[in-house]
């Protein structure tokens, strides 16, 4: 058994979003103190953390002296960037470890990284110029997406191809950037599993979500998920084997396509995840406890789900109904703190709540 942080103890989280706001109120709640460190001015994470530092992830000497008074790291998104992990790496341990975001930086890696684990993930080629896109072509073949390998979310950086034809414009839109051809997965609908392995290696996976997006973002998660029993042992199964292949330690969300020859993993991502708010307020413990617990050496929660729920997220506009929102029966309204709205921007999400019933 490894030794716990102490209670009082300070987390240090980088990224100062709404995932390290929800992060930073769950460590408060089991007794530590977070220290966030974001570049960005008066960050939703800000709000609600012990201590905030505002630097660049190049300025080494602000991430030394936010390593000084951490005990342990963690981050709330993937694309830190090396140099900084290496000053922080010295310092202190950070989870999820280097080799977990090493792997879900570059769609090259983790596409590598998967179907080496023996997981079936969509066919894909690498795509740096016209030669290698007109190959790419030729060997995924068509419809497929073009995405760049690096800094992708919320469906930006990608480019589908209807037909061959379309391969000149997709390749335009990557704008010289490293892409990956990805063959276009017939799904029947998407699901996610979000999944927490601890110091000690204890592996728990909450009930498998299922997934609509709207304009390339993620809008509703409703659980339980369309899915036979066998389908959701695979989804759990093949969750724990990327997490034990990873050594890995913290929270993970690990998205699938649900086709009728099986599932397919489509991505991971090394951090707690919009796709798990629902846990909020269908599971004893939610997904921001169990990343704290993870990272904090604590033994995994109970992470059964106890309610069935459609978490909502509220983006942009969306913010307009909220009297509406907070006046409805069942239903949990969760907001960022964001002063300005955005079109596109999460502003909050909604859990409705309704009895178990699967
Ligand atoms: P996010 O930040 O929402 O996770 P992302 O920008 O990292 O998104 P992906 O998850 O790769 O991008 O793709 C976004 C969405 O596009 C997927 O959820 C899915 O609906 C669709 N999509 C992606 N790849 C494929 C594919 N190979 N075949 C079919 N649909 C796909
Ligand atoms: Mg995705």
């Amino acid at each position: 058994m490894t030794k716990p942080l102490a209670p009082n103890a300070t987390i240090g989280v980088l990224g100062g979003g709404q995932l390290g706001r929800m992060l930073s109120v769950a460590a408060s709640r089991l007794g530590y103190r977070t220290h966030i460190f974001e570049p960005g001015a008066n960050p939703p994470a800000g709000h609600v953390a012990d201590q905030v530092t505002t630097a660049g992830y190049d300025d080494a000497n602000a991430l030394r002296a936010f390593a000084a008074t951490v005990d342990v790291i963690t981050y709330e998104f993937e694309n830190i960037p090396t140099e900084a992990l290496d000053i922080l790496e010295a310092l202190r341990p950070i989870h999820p470890n280097r080799d977990a975001l090493r792997v879900s930086q570059d769609r090259l890696t983790e596409k590598t990284f998967l179907r080496d684990l023996g997981l079936t993930t969509a066919p894909f080629a690498t795509v740096d110029d016209a030669d290698s896109m007109t190959a790419a072509v030729a060997e995924v073949g068509v419809p497929a997406i073009l995405k760049t390998r690096r800094f992708g979310y919320d469906g930006k950086g990608q480019a589908r191809l209807k037909a061959a034809d379309d391969a000149a414009q997709a390749l335009a839109d990557m704008a010289g950037a490293p892409a990956l051809l990805e063959g276009f997965v017939d799904f029947s609908h998407e699901i996610s599993v979000i999944a927490a392995r601890s110091v000690d290696g204890q592996v728990s996976c909450f009930d498998p979500g299922e997934n609509v997006h709207k304009d390339g973002i993620l809008a509703t998660t409703t659980v339980p998920a369309r899915m036979s029993g066998s389908q959701r042992m695979d989804a759990v199964l093949l969750a724990g084997k990327i997490l034990n292949a990873l050594n890995y330690v913290g929270v993970m969300g690990v998205e699938l396509f649900v086709t009728p020859k099986g599932l397919i993993v489509n991505e991971i991502a090394p951090r707690v995840h919009n796709s798990g708010h629902w846990t909020q307020n269908g599971c004893t413990i939610d997904q921001f406890e169990q990343h704290i617990r993870a990272v904090a050496g604590l033994p995994l929660g109970d992470g059964q789900r106890v309610n069935n729920v459609v978490m909502e997220n509220l983006i942009g506009d969306d913010m307009d109904r909220l009297p509406d929102l907070l006046a409805e029966p069942a239903a949990a309204v969760h907001l960022y703190g964001k002063a300005d709205t955005k079109p596109g921007r999460k502003m909050g999400h909604v859990n409705r709540i309704t009895q178990k019933t699967a």
